[in-house]
This record gives structure tokens, sequence and C-alpha cells, in this order.
């Protein structure tokens, strides 16, 4: 007897909808699988077998199986197919007579006990059957929920689905998480003194400015960066969707509300692997890194100590705001609109105590070059981090809280979006005539600076960018002022020249 039972596999961060066929018949005894499964997915066989047995199930032993994975030409990865494999094997077997198969869709791993397992990508993988009622491990319900709107059902045996199959009750969905249980951005009224950086963040957030902090360890850049998630807009709903989708395909915690709504915050170490970094992998086609920072912030501390090649697959992503990753036979694009904060050390002892510094110009030089100059020209911002004054770190009081600045980061994206539909990182020198004119004080400053040689043509271009992001912060909707453009000037430390990281 045939059987036919819906599922999907996960390609990327996308669902795609597979149908299960399975033939039980007559013929030589044998297990046969086709349809383009991976090695995890071909070893359904020996799993569905034990589960069902552990279930106290028949296995069709004396009979010939077929397992038919169509549509053909779409590679099957993973174990997610594992449940809807069994089902069918049961029902072509003619074990039971199912009640409602056909408005299901069954995605699970499944454990030689007969366990339901979670797996990665329940969200997209559930959406991309929204015709179907998808049928998903108890721990993944409400990961299915948030993209179904509730309409899931969950098991967390194979028992559970086939009691439910045969006119019994689904199990309920288990309890909500806890939204205590969230992580809150930590807030920038813990930061003390630091005017320079903070300025530059809030500066960072309010145009969408990527930012490379230079500072010696132990400034405080870290913690920092760690705090402009909390300075950003919550995520618009299509980006929500997108990060979620992101999230739930690399096996990443959901919030407790399901999408994830807040900017997130991704700090890869850096001897990160390319595939951990980028995506990819051999095997499957995860998310890495960027696409799980996608929509928020991504952190690379030390940048100069990644490896070149991860800092260079880099490139593509920031101009696209995708990734698009190949193995083999497989090709996925993958979500990956990040803001990008870096931060490096002054130079190859980092700086050490207030003028203990050794570092002849040769080595400072060999070690900025690292940061390749297109990786360099990104960074809108620059800023010097120095280390916090005694003074500050006794003194009373922390700075501002988050929440003062995110309003006026708010106020300044919402006068960047009505002008010119973008935030001013964005901004092409074309738009920058028409939309960012400045006044003939800061005109004439700017050429001296290029005058002088220490503003190139592209640098012109990230000031003036930044000037524009400064006066919007300020309200000041017409024209970019001379006060605007010399705080852009200081948000741009010139990295080969710069020795004020070694004053006292
Ligand atoms: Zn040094």
């Amino acid at each position: 007897m045939l059987a036919v039972v819906q599922s999907a596999t996960l390609l990327g961060v996308t669902g795609h909808p597979v149908t299960v066929e399975v033939q039980v018949g007559t013929g030589l005894p044998g297990f046969q699988m086709v349809g383009l499964p991976d090695t995890v997915c071909r070893e359904a066989r020996d799993r569905a077998r034990a589960a069902v047995l552990s279930s106290e199930l028949e296995w069709p032993t004396s009979k010939r199986v077929v397992v038919n994975l169509a549509p053909s030409g779409v590679r099957k990865l993973g174990a997610g197919l594992d449940v809807a494999i069994a089902v069918a094997v049961l029902v072509a077997s003619q074990q039971f007579e199912p009640v409602g198969l056909d408005g299901l869709c069954f995605l699970g791993e499944l454990g030689l006990d007969g366990s339901v397992r979670a797996l990665p990508g329940v969200a997209p993988m559930a959406a991309c059957r929204p015709d179907l009622v998808a049928v998903v491990p108890a721990a993944s319900w409400h990961e299915a929920a948030t993209v179904t709107g509730g309409a899931a059902r969950c098991a967390s045996s194979l028992r559970e689905i086939v009691h439910a199959l045969t006119g019994g009750r689904w199990p309920d969905p288990p309890p909500r998480p806890d939204p205590a249980d969230d992580p809150l951005p930590p807030d920038l009224a813990d930061v003390r003194g630091q005017p320079a950086a903070r300025f530059g963040l809030e500066v960072a957030a309010a145009g969408g400015h990527h930012l490379l902090m230079v500072g010696p360890p132990g400034s405080g850049k870290t913690m920092l960066a760690q705090r402009l998630p909390g300075l950003l807009p919550e995520l618009d709903p299509i980006t929500a969707l997108e990060a979620t989708m992101a999230h739930s395909a690399a096996g990443v915690r959901l919030p407790s509300a399901g999408l994830v709504r807040q900017p997130p915050l991704r700090a890869p170490h850096h001897s990160s692997s390319m595939v951990s970094l980028v995506g990819g992998g051999s095997h499957t086609l995860r998310p890495g890194e960027i696409s799980l920072a996608h929509g928020g912030v991504l952190f690379m501390d030390e940048l100069g100590e990644f490896s070149a090649t991860v800092l260079d697959a880099l490139r593509q992503p920031l101009e696209d705001g995708v990734v698009r990753v190949a193995r083999a036979s497989l090709h996925a694009t993958l979500p990956a609109r990040f803001q990008l904060v870096a931060a490096t050390n002054p130079c190859p002892c980092g700086g050490g105590p207030p003028g203990s510094c050794e570092c002849d110009e040769a080595a400072r030089a060999r070690y900025l070059k690292r940061l390749s100059k297109p990786l360099l020209d990104r960074f809108d911002l620059r800023v010097g981090v120095e280390r916090t004054s005694v003074d500050d770190l006794i003194g009373a009081g922390g700075g501002e809280p988050s929440a003062v600045v995110r309003s006026r980061v708010l106020a300044a994206r919402a006068l960047a979006t009505a002008r010119q539909g973008s935030l001013n990182a964005a901004l092409s020198a074309a738009q920058l005539d028409a939309l960012a004119p400045v006044e003939p004080r800061a005109h004439d400053r700017l050429r001296a600076e290029l005058e002088a040689g220490r503003l190139s043509g592209r640098g012109l271009h990230r000031v003036r960018k930044v000037a524009r992001t400064i006066a919007d912060l300020h309200g000041a909707a017409d024209v970019v002022a001379d006060d605007h453009v010399v705080a852009a000037l200081q948000l741009r430390v010139e990295l080969r020249r710069s020795r004020r990281f070694d004053a006292a």
C-alpha cells in the first residue's frame, strides 16, 4: 500500500516542502530511500525502525519498503523527515487507519526510544507549509507557533502522534517561556566618562554608520559596543521575521515572545572559522554569525586578529545585505544586514599603561595594515577610546541612561527617513550635495582639511555623512553647520599617524 505524508526540509534559512511517499509491498525484503537524501537523512531508516519498535508497533521487516522524497531535485538535509517517514511506513503497512492525515505536516527527529526531538529550523519549515497544520516536537512548539499563529500541534513521542492519528487528543502545548529569562540589553548609564566614545555610539546609532573604536585594552570598547543595540529602534516586521528565521535555523533560542524584535548583538571571537562567521558548512547550510546579527550589530573585537580571508568575506555582505553560500550542489542566500562595530588596539603592544608603548612607527604601520583598506573604508566613524580617568571612575553616578539617548536617536532617524527614505550611512555623494549642503564656513574648513592632506576624497564623503547625522541629532533639518563638521572630524581618528594613545 502507498502512503503520502507531508513534511519539509531546511536549506539555509528557508524551508522547502517535501512529500514523503512510502510504498510497502511484496518483493525482495528491504528498505530503499530515493530523492536526494543526505547521509543524516538516509539514516532515518535506522532511527525510524528503532523508534517504531520502541513504541510497540511493527516494522514491516518481511516487506519491500520504498521511500521517495519529492521533489527529487531538492536535497534533503538532516533528520527532520524522521517523523514523516515513520508515520508513512506505519500507514503504508496498514497498522492503523489515520484520521486527518491529509491536513498535517510532520517535522521532527526521532530518538531510538520513540521520542520526538527538537531540531533547528522549525520556524522556516513550518512557514513553508502555510496550508497545513504543522506537527512539531513539543520543545519547538513556541517556535512554530510564532510563524503559524498558534495553529501548530506538538508531540513528544511517536506514540502520542499515533494516538492522535487514531482519533485521540493531541497533547497540550508546553507552557510559554518566562519573559524574565530574556536577556535585557545593558544600559549606557553603566559607562563612566568616555564622552567622545559615547557620542560616537550615539551618532552610529542615529545614522546607521559602521563604527571602529581604536583604543588600548581595558578602555571599555566591548562595554560600549554591547550598549549599541539598546539605542536602536525595534526591528520592522519583515526584518524581525527574517531574523527569527535565521535564529531558528541556527538553533539559537528565540525570545519568549517568539519573534526577534530587539536588534541582536553577535560578538564572534577572532579565532572564529569562516563557516561559523559567514555560514555554510560541508553538510548543511547553516547561518553564521553575520546572519544571526541580521537587523542588529556585529561586534568584532580585536579586528586585526581575524584572519584576512574572514575579513575579506565580510565585504560582499556589507555591500549587499545578504550572504550567498554554496557547498557542492547546494546554495542558499542568507540575510546579513548588520551594523558593524569593530575594535582594535592602536599598536601591537596594545598601548600598555600610559607612556609605556615602545612600538616604532614601522611596527605600528604593519599592525594597522592588517586591517585592509577596503574594509577600513566601510567605517564612517573611527572613534578613539581612552582609558577612563581616575576621576570618572571614582566620581559619583554614571552617564546618561540608554532610554534618553535612544529618544534622540529615534528622532534623528525619523528626520533622515522622512527626508531621503534611508539612514544617512546609505547616502551617495550626489545625494549629499542635495540633502546635506554645508554652510560656507564648514565648506572652507573641509577644503582646508583636503588641501592639508588630512582628508581624502572618500574621507570627505564619510565626514559629510556623519556631519549630516550630527545635524539631525541637533534637529537641524536644512544646512549642515560648521559645528557639525567639526564634531564629525573629531569622530575620525587618523590611524597611521596617531600617537595620541601614548600620551600620559
Ligand atoms: Zn605599542
